[in-house]
Formats: C-alpha cells, structure tokens, sequence
C-alpha cells in the first residue's frame, strides 16, 4: 500500500513540475526571451492558436529537450548515489509529459493506444476534457498536463495568482 502512495505522490509531483514549467513559458517569457524564445515559447503559442497542429510531430521531435532532461535528473541521481525507482518514475513522466500532453489533443480513443484511452478515462492521465480548459480563453488556469487531479487544488487556492503575486 505504501508503495503506491508513493507512486502517486511522485506522479503527482511530476504533473506539479510540468505545470510550473508551463505556467513560467505561459506568464513570463515571450519570444524575445534568448534561447527560450525560438525554442519554447514560439511553438507554445502556435500551440494555443491551434492544438493539433503539433500532433504531426514525432515522439522524438516533440520530447527530445524533456528525455535530455530526464537523463540529466538520471544521471546526477545516479552521481549522488540515490538513483531510485522514484527518480525513475519521476524522470520517464518528465521525459514523456508532452507526449501525454499530446493524447489528450487526440479526441477520439479510436486514434489513440487503448491503454491509453483506458488511463485517461481513470483520470490516471490527463483527459481531453480537462486539458481542453487550459486552452479557453484566458488561457491562465490547468497548467498541470500530466493528470486530472493537481489541478483542481491549484486552481481552486489561485496558487498561479498567489506566484504572480510573489514574483510580480
Ligand atoms: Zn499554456
Ligand atoms: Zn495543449
């Protein structure tokens, strides 16, 4: 039992991870930003005119900066000696977390892996419907793209308000 506590709360984690990295391209830089600019942030704009234009992307051409990520958090684990199957786990949801970001564009199961479908419909991994809320207008709440389940909490404390607030 404590096990999967734990496997929950580095999931958990990790979705708060993706939606403060998100909420940071989203907030506070801009395509004049140096080197995030190009890399990150015009793409992120393109990817709230249109969500499913990124769906032509291939897994690497989407997720190569997350793996080289990953690796990075792999290899200082195992450099400090306490690389753990929840460094693992936390590192392969970084490493994957546009790739779950990218299914819950796909609307239809039929288009998507039925294990996947499956996770989605459990709120394991983020449904359509809820990522769908990122992407009204303002565009400034559901930062989180990994599950259904951080979200709602930060939302509901306005805890991206609160960090604006703080960071000015
Ligand atoms: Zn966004
Ligand atoms: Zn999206």
């Amino acid at each position: 039992m404590f096990i999967i506590l734990k496997a929950i709360s580095v999931i958990l984690f990790a979705d708060f991870i993706t939606g403060l990295i998100h909420w940071m391209e989203d907030s506070y830089w801009s395509p004049e930003t140096p080197i995030l600019g190009k890399w990150i942030v015009e793409p992120n704009l393109a990817h709230h005119k249109n969500g499913q234009e990124f769906l032509k992307k291939s897994w690497l051409e989407s997720s190569w900066d997350l793996l080289i990520a990953g690796l990075l958090i792999i290899f200082a684990a195992y450099w400090a000696n306490c690389l753990s199957w929840e460094i693992w786990l936390f590192a392969v949801i970084i490493i994957n977390a546009n790739q779950i970001h990218k299914w819950a564009h796909i609307t239809r199961y039929e288009n998507k892996p039925q294990i996947i479908g499956f996770l989605q419909k459990l709120y394991i991994l983020q449904s359509t419907e809820h990522h769908g809320k990122h992407h009204r207008k303002p565009n400034n709440s559901h930062y989180c793209t990994v599950t259904n389940w951080i979200n709602p909490i930060l939302d509901k404390l306005h805890f991206w308000r609160g960090l604006e607030k703080v960071f000015g």
